[in-house]
């Protein structure tokens, strides 16, 4: 497992990589702000709060969802690193790449460099081409949680010939993600073929848990003392073994399991 979680203590797991370049493009623009998105137990939202107050950006973040009369651990955390939220609803939120929308934005809120939910926009893509960087070993496989498949890309560009990604989707439903990667990789003018998305381990849905699947976490936490979150890296842990069990690995092959981090959403989550 490489344990990207604990690369920073803040900004968690791949989106210290995503946010990287996004916050190197918006000093060279000479921007002083911070526009992201994102629902209310967002990792990103947290990891761009702490970041941008790490690197001297002022940061806003656009939350999904009425503003609730006490804010969750994530929503807490973000405000306590100095960044002003705003509530939209979901209705709204849907619009939120119109530009109409976005003008609407600059009236209220002046100047900002804008990331995408979840980092994911090109320059994140370049960030998560430096995750394999950090595996020491040879390897065979790399596998990673996927939401809106911006790490997967990144990561399947690093990759050698021999090597093999696997993203496991943890949203329900059509593989997204196949086709959001592929239009990536053209857009890295890329044609490898050397990786895929599985949809078989969502428990289902985003942020759905399962009996099965807690009981999951606490054994492999207990044997591997090593922490997951339920909304990503479980699923994925899960399906790496359940692969494992069902012969999709070649003996003596050897898979590297990215832990992306995530874990600053647990406590929000095992309150509700
Ligand atoms: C955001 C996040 C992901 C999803 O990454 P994508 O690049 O959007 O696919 C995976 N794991 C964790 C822990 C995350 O916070």
């Amino acid at each position: 497992m490489l344990r990207t979680d604990l690369n920073h203590s803040h900004i968690s797991g791949n989106k210290l990589y995503k946010l990287k370049y996004n916050l190197e493009e918006a000093q060279k623009q000479n921007q002083k702000t911070i526009l992201t998105f994102g629902g209310a137990f967002s990792n990103h939202i947290a990891a761009a709060a702490a970041a941008g107050r790490e690197n001297g950006f002022k940061t806003i973040g656009i939350i999904r969802g009425e503003l609730v009369p006490e804010l969750n651990p994530t929503l807490k955390f973000a405000q306590s690193q100095g960044m002003q939220l705003h509530f939209i609803s979901r209705e709204e939120y849907k619009n939120k790449h119109e530009p109409s929308f976005i003008d609407s934005l600059h009236e209220k809120f002046g100047d900002f460099f804008m990331i995408p939910e979840g980092g994911a926009n090109k320059a994140g893509i370049e960030g998560c081409k430096e995750i394999t960087q950090s595996i020491t070993i040879p390897f065979d496989y790399v596998c990673c949680p996927c939401g809106t498949g911006t790490t997967l890309a990144g990561i399947i560009l690093s990759l050698k010939e021999a090597q093999e990604a696997i993203g496991l989707q943890v949203l329900k439903g059509e593989n997204y993600i196949h086709s959001e990667v592929t239009s990536w990789l053209r857009h890295f003018n890329s044609e490898q073929r050397n990786w895929s998305v599985n949809t078989g381990y969502h428990f289902g849905g985003y942020a759905k848990c399962t009996a099965e699947l807690r009981e999951f976490i606490s054994a492999f936490e207990a044997s591997n003392v090593i922490p997951l979150d339920p909304v990503y890296t479980a699923k994925m842990m899960y399906g790496i073994y359940d692969l494992i069990s069902k012969g999709f690995f070649k003996a003596g092959q050897t898979i590297v399991a990215v832990h992306t981090g995530g874990l600053q959403g647990n406590a929000g989550f095992y309150e509700t």
